[in-house]
């Protein structure tokens, strides 16, 4: 068993997948260390919306950084398949925010003049492109370069890409520590013995909060749990991602919609309860009016690892040592992973990464703010 590693990615999920694949096309000899299956964490509960507009309100490097990601994965599509053989399933058809009445549309109208891509909609234009939804809406917001992908199998694809590049995956490899020693850099101890690399990432989602802690960083880290559905209609015809009052329905394909999500702050626990399910079928069952006549197919839950200020740590521990952190992606994991990938791998083999990424998602810019 190979043990000797240029870098070992602790957790297997979307974020250490990508990683692991940019690393690999850098030719840099890389095992993933997944505690449990690869991408069996928040990846698995994710709806995939790649929403770079939708989510985030301040044209800032975060904002760029989401962009610049969601385009990517537009490349990506195809660069994937031919090496995984695995399609991600990129949706391209946007996003739909709805309005009921006229105070809620005005409230959309407001990011209008701040973005040249997005548009207004009148109710009859929304009915005529998705007649499902109810009538007695007002109109909508459309935000056309919000697409989705399947995170399950984006996860999967860029684990068998980086494999096919000569990456080990290795899974059910819980890393229990991880100690600097005096021959070989970096020692990482698993149940089923000790990895050796040059240079560690910590990418390990909500459960980094451990590492973070352990390796000395005050760093804040806690999961607020997203619980979703999914079901099936022939009736409803939906082309584009809806979102109304914080939820959502996602068109899957085949009549499959991913209705999500609750956001339960503190809750460690990784199974859907009914009053969650409950409050999103009723938030729900009035925009599609035809989704009683649906077929439930699955209830699921997940934890979206949060940081201080919402935005991902993405580079160095501050000893300046080889050892790096990627998580705290939040609500946007899926959206973010392939240019946390490529910004990682760059950090790693010496490319240039821009300044105000390298700053925006630092792990001491919370210290850097208060000094100032
Ligand atoms: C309900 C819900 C809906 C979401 N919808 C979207 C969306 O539409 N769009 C979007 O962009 N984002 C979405 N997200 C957020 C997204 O899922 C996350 O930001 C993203 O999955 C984080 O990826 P990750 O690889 O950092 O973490 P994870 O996917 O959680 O992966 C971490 C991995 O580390 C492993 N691990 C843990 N501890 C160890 C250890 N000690 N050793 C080894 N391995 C370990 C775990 O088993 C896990 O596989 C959603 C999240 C939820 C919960």
């Amino acid at each position: 068993m190979k043990t000797d590693y240029d870098v070992a990615i602790v957790g297997g999920g979307i974020i250490g997948q990508s990683i692991a694949y940019h690393l690999a096309k850098e030719n840099v000899s890389v095992v993933v260390l997944e505690g449990n299956a690869v991408g069996s964490g928040a990846t698995r509960a994710a709806a995939g919306m790649l929403g770079a507009n939708s989510e985030l309100d301040d044209d800032d490097a975060f904002y760029q950084f989401a962009k610049e990601s969601q385009r990517y994965y537009h490349t990506l599509n195809q660069e994937l398949f031919d090496l995984s053989q695995v399609s991600i399933q990129l949706f391209d058809r946007g996003m739909y925010k709805l309005a009921y009445n006229e105070e809620e549309a005005e409230t959309l109208k407001r990011a209008l003049p701040m973005n040249s891509t997005l548009e207004w909609h009148p109710r009859e234009q929304v009915l005529k492109h998705e007649p499902t939804l109810s009538s007695d809406l007002v109109g909508a917001l459309y935000i056309p370069e919000d697409g989705h992908v399947s995170p399950v199998d984006t996860c999967l694809a860029f684990s068998k890409s980086a494999r096919f590049l000569g990456a080990d995956i290795v899974e059910n490899v819980p890393v229990h520590s991880i100690e600097k020693t005096d021959e070989k850099d970096y020692a990482l101890q698993t149940a089923k013995g000790t990895y050796y690399s040059k240079h560690v990432v910590i990418a390990n989602g909500v459960w980094s909060h451990y590492f973070l802690k352990n390796l000395d960083l005050q760093l804040g880290m806690k999961p607020v749990k997203g619980e979703c559905l999914s079901v099936k209609s022939d009736k409803i015809k939906l082309e584009k991602t809806i979102f109304y009052d914080h939820c959502y329905i996602v068109p899957k394909g085949n009549g499959k919609l991913v209705i999500g999500a609750t956001m339960v702050e503190d809750d460690w626990t990784t199974e859907p309860t009914f009053g969650g399910i409950q409050s999103l079928m009723n938030k729900m069952a009035p925009i599609l009016p035809d989704i009683k006549y649906a077929t439930l197919l699955d209830t699921w839950a997940g934890l979206r690892p949060q940081t201080i200020d919402g935005k991902p740590y993405i580079g160095q521990h501050p000893s300046g040592e080889h050892l790096y952190f990627a998580t705290g992606h939040y609500r946007n994991g899926i959206l973010l992973a392939p240019k946390t990938g490529e910004m990682m791998a760059n950090l790693i083999v010496g490319k240039q990464v821009k300044k105000e990424y390298v700053e925006a998602f630092s792990l001491t810019r919370h210290i850097q703010q208060v000094m100032r």
